[in-house]
């Protein structure tokens, strides 16, 4: 080779040690796959704040809303792998192999994995002017009503959308589907009265609930909430199977450096330690995980195992996105 070429080339490596090594020296972008003032949103911009003091710079969040999340996830899996562009997604990152049937990235291969987050429940919610006051009342509404009925969501693979059709399964009726970029928009629109249903994670909720702004019917999770004790199980409410848990997870596109990830993984769970952070998830209804999933491993192998999981529930659905 000629040696001008090599030691350029070395000069390039060692260019690129250095700077991964001083790694963050800018701002790093959290990209939201859902419209700002959502669930997604309020977890990324509380994590964001967390782990500003671990890595020693700003952390902005930036939302890419679009087919229920897919397009701000193709935005990272394309984006440089330096560390300076990175994901928070939820469960929809593991239902939309099964939902689209062209997706702009692999799940499993175009992406580099931070750690998980939490998990939240969500609410199956009505507008208030909706004259039922329980999910029994619903399902006797929606009977002779289904056809002038609607039912928000995010876009397909959204948590609002997955929560939908879980609940259009256990009351085995079809209703018409309204999607939105987020369901920060959708639930405007609930209190606005233009839409009747929307099934949302606490984290967007629990204070439109407590507000009276909307009617809440039930909440997809084995136990009440401590932060909404009034608020029925699914299964005190009627609907025993209808359960649903949404989890956060962080990425970076593939091939980020070691040395990068490694210094995102500390911060991540640093931010998870943070006392305030852990308030400001127990009262909007979340829970942190636990250490031993807040690391890379735990979260490619959850990712894999929710893969698997959905998958033939979403086959038997039979629902499919271009
Ligand atoms: N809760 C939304 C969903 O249905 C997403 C969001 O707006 O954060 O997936």
């Amino acid at each position: 080779m000629n040696p001008s070429k090599l030691i350029g080339g070395i000069a390039l490596a060692l260019a690129a040690t250095a700077a991964h090594a001083q790694y963050p020296t800018k701002p790093v972008t959290i990209v939201v796959p859902f419209a700002a003032g959502g669930p997604t949103d309020t977890v990324a911009r509380s994590i964001g704040q967390a782990m500003e003091k671990s890595l020693g710079t700003n952390v902005i969040v930036e939302n890419k809303p679009g087919a229920g999340g897919t397009i701000g996830v193709a935005d990272v899996a394309r984006a440089p792998a330096d560390g300076y562009r990175i994901l928070i997604h939820h469960i929809g990152m593991a239902t939309a192999p099964s939902l689209y049937r062209k997706l702009p990235f692999d799940p499993l291969k175009d992406l580099e994995y931070v750690g998980l987050i939490n998990d939240v429940p969500m609410t199956l919610l009505v507008r208030n002017t909706l004259p039922v006051n329980s999910v029994k009342e619903l399902i006797a509404y929606t009977k002779t009503n289904k056809d002038k009925m609607t039912l928000a969501n995010a876009g397909i693979g959204a948590a609002s959308h997955l929560c939908g059709l879980l609940f259009q399964q256990a009351i085995e009726t079809d209703l018409t589907t309204v999607p939105y970029k987020g369901t920060a928009p959708a639930i405007t629109d609930l209190i606005g009265g233009q839409v009747d249903i929307l099934c949302d994670q606490t984290t967007n909720t629990t204070e439109q609930i407590k507000g009276g702004k909307v009617k809440a019917l039930a909440l997809t999770a084995p136990k009440r909430l401590e932060s909404l004790k009034d608020l029925p199980t699914s299964a005190e409410a009627g609907l025993p199977g209808f359960e649903l848990s949404i989890w956060h997870g962080m990425y970076a596109p593939k091939g980020t450096p070691k040395p990068v990830m490694d210094k995102l993984v500390v911060a991540l769970q640093t931010a998870l330690k943070d006392p305030a952070l852990n308030k400001r998830f127990s009262d909007l209804g979340a829970t942190t995980v636990t250490a031993d999933k807040q690391t890379p491993d735990a979260l490619a192998k959850h990712l894999k195992a929710e893969i698997d999981k959905w998958s033939p529930i979403i086959k038997k659905a039979g629902v499919y996105a271009d």
